[in-house]
């Protein structure tokens, strides 16, 4: 099958191709760096299949033109697909396939790298050696064993981080819309209210999907329920906190460690080198300058087990797609 593969970075090629030939199927896959949108869809002319990722732009415009030229499917190498318009993809008789899931390794570990960067100050630490400043004064850390650990969402990642946190000796506080049995189960976790999770943990780690009821589910008021000085770690989605309340929270001293891996106005920063750029967003520059914050840029997906698990799947997708089987990982304009 003839691929036109979008937003194509170095990393995307090298396990695309990797798991094309392993698999020897052989799509003649096309790279473009350029990010899909409709100033960019002609060159998808004569591709029966678009591989697309997160922030690619399939609204309404692009679909139809990508219709017109010949498009029958389209291969998100994501989870997500709120990029896509579905009911014009389905008016059109567009598919859309995606990859369901990877590794939840690769986040849940991210996590606990964030709090061990915040915990022990491993950063400043980095940068003070490098200049040979071997001073540790301002570096006090404090143990992970003993301490209350608060879990919002004990889906697939929230299991494995609290699996992980268990490791280190925490006591485990979960909440979920859902309660897991399995999660009782780990020692020392007990499901709780989320007010009681949130007056108790000395860490805060958010592992829930955004929906409507757990947009800001982190704001003023849910900050004044936590401890003084507690740590929030977001490893989940950028729209789950209220970025502004919670740099009210840092400059209270409320919060006393902040480690994030998204960001709410994140599109129109992350997966871009902006370094020579003056970045415009002033909420995102006052985050940054905080010495109790750590942001990576939505990073945490970003494991060769879980890039080996995307392309493998957006492949096997495609595969699909050209023998004419069931598509395994369809999204329906119903979804
Ligand atoms: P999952 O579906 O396995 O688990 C989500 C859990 O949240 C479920 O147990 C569900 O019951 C619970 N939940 C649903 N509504 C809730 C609510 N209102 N309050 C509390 N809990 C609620 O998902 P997962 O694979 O564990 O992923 C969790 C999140 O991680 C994803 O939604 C995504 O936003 C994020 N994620 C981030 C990255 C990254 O690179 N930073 C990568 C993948 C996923």
């Amino acid at each position: 099958m003839k691929v036109a593969v979008f937003s194509t970075e170095s990393y995307d090629s090298q396990f695309l191709d990797a798991s094309n030939t392993s698999i020897n199927v052989n799509h003649e896959l096309v790279y473009f760096k350029t990010r899909l949108e409709p100033k960019t869809a002609t060159l998808a002319k004569g591709f029966p299949v678009v591989c697309a990722f997160v922030n690619d732009d399939l609204g309404t415009e692009t679909l139809k033109i990508l219709a017109e030229q010949g498009t029958q499917l389209i291969a998100l190498r994501c989870t997500g697909f709120n990029n896509v318009d579905l009911k014009t993809a389905a008016q059109l008789g567009i598919k859309i396939v995606r990859v369901t899931a990877y590794s939840p390794y690769a986040i849940a570990e991210h996590a606990v790298g964030l709090i061990l960067m915040l915990n022990r100050k491993l950063y400043r630490a980095y940068n003070r050696v490098r200049d040979d400043n071997f001073a540790l004064e301002g570096l006090l850390g404090f143990d992970l064993h003993g301490r209350t650990v608060g879990i919002v969402g004990t889906g697939k990642i929230g299991m494995i981080f609290a699996g992980i946190m268990q490791g280190f000796g925490c006591h485990l506080l979960g909440y979920d819309a859902y309660p897991n049995a399995k999660f009782e189960e780990i020692g020392d976790a007990h499901y709780v209210q989320l007010p009681e999770l949130l007056s108790q943990s000395d860490i805060i780690s958010l592992h829930c999907p955004l929906l409507n009821e757990t947009e800001h589910i982190i704001n003023a008021e849910t900050i004044a329920q936590m401890k003084e000085g507690v740590m929030l770690i977001n490893t989940s989605r950028g729209k789950l906190v209220d970025t502004k309340a919670v740099i009210e929270g840092i400059k209270a001293a409320k919060i006393g460690y902040f480690g994030t891996d998204v960001y709410e106005e994140e599109d129109d920063l992350f997966f871009k080198d902006l370094s020579t750029s003056i970045i415009q967003d002033d909420t995102f520059q006052l985050l940054q300058s905080f010495s109790n914050v750590v942001i990576t840029a939505h990073q945490a997906f970003f494991t060769e087990n879980a890039l080996n698990d995307i392309s493998t799947t957006t492949i096997a997708n495609i595969t699909e797609f050209e023998q004419g089987k069931p598509l395994t990982n369809e999204v329906k304009s119903s979804q």
